[in-house]
């Protein structure tokens, strides 16, 4: 069982979110695409609560399996492994009225004003995903297990249509609870036990072990540099940044919040934006600290691992 994580992509986005100069031209583009996380996330969240229902002796649940084969980095969303067969979940939450063209496999929305926009295809994507993984797991010589896909439609409000008169060509995309019908008819199609419960309990822990999370400059995406980020203790209340330091606290002036920890929030922020690392001088400058004794009594409290000595010392992100 691998629990359903914060994806990291949300993390990142929404800390840039946040520290992003007010004002920035690229504001938009990413406030576009955190909701568009956000709302992908909250699909795998109805998947996960709908797959938790399945009878846990009989399938190993994954969420979030990242894969490299080849330099090629995947993401299965969720898996499930049985003894009898894989089977590869795409979580998908997209609001509106759908329709599947099987023409050019492509997925176009239209919208109530009547334009349209168009998406991949995620029959094509999850069948991606299949090949990817058989690949996988053929070059570790683990091939007794069929492997097959489906399409999870997370919102009630999505209205699925289609072009095409061909059933076949949907029956592995589903809504909701149709989960389970579709995860009957897989274990009709699938109905012998191919391995033993021990080598079932072995694949699941070498795919956690193969788990390779990929490595996200959220900067570099955006096209962005150090320079684009602001700094400053957060408002835990009112978001405004920067907070004012007086006498061990950060104070808002917009709300009048006080707060004694509020500083920790803006650690995380630089390391997952700026670098993995900080000294004394530049946490006294992201803190908006007087002295650089303050700034070192705060590295003192908080326990980093560190390296280096004296103004050199550079501090490392730990479970802050
Ligand atoms: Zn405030």
């Amino acid at each position: 069982m691998r629990e359903l994580p914060v994806p990291q992509w949300l993390i990142l986005t929404e800390a840039l979110h946040y520290r992003l100069i007010p004002g920035h031209p690229k504001h938009p583009e990413v406030e576009k695409d955190l909701a568009k996380i956000k709302a992908g996330y909250k699909g795998e969240l109805t998947l996960s609560y709908y797959v938790k229902q399945l009878p846990n002796e009989k399938y190993y649940i994954f969420h979030d399996l990242q894969l490299e084969l080849n330099g090629i980095h995947f993401q299965i969303d969720t898996l499930l492994i049985s003894r009898n067969y894989i089977l590869i979940i795409e979580a998908k939450n997209i609001i509106g009225t759908l329709i599947f063209d099987n023409v050019f496999n492509q997925l176009i929305r239209i919208n109530q004003d009547g334009s349209e926009d168009v998406f991949e295809d995620p029959r094509v994507q999850a069948e991606t995903l299949r090949m990817l993984l058989g690949r996988f797991l053929a070059k570790y010589g683990i091939n007794f297990l069929p492997i097959d896909q489906l399409v999870f439609f997370s919102n009630i409000k999505t209205n699925l249509k289609t072009n095409s008169n061909d059933i076949n060509a949907f029956k592995k995309v589903c809504k909701r609870r149709d989960l389970f019908n579709k995860i009957e008819v897989f274990e009709k199609t699938f109905p012998q036990s191919k391995i033993d419960d021990n080598t079932l309990l072995k694949i699941a822990n070498f795919l956690l072990s193969k788990h390779t999370p990929k490595k996200i400059n959220i900067l570099e995406k955006y096209g962005l540099t150090a320079r684009d980020i602001i700094s400053g203790v957060r408002c835990p209340q009112c978001l405004n940044i920067p907070m004012k330091y007086d006498k061990g606290k950060w104070h808002c002036s917009i709300c009048q919040t006080t707060s004694k920890d509020a500083y920790i929030e803006a650690i995380k922020d630089h390391f997952l934006l700026i670098k993995p690392s900080i000294t004394n001088a530049e946490l006294r400058g992201l803190l908006h600290l007087p002295t650089n004794d303050t700034a070192q009594k705060i590295l003192f409290r908080l326990h980093l691992p560190y390296e280096g000595k004296n103004k050199a010392r550079l501090y490392f992100p730990s479970k802050l």
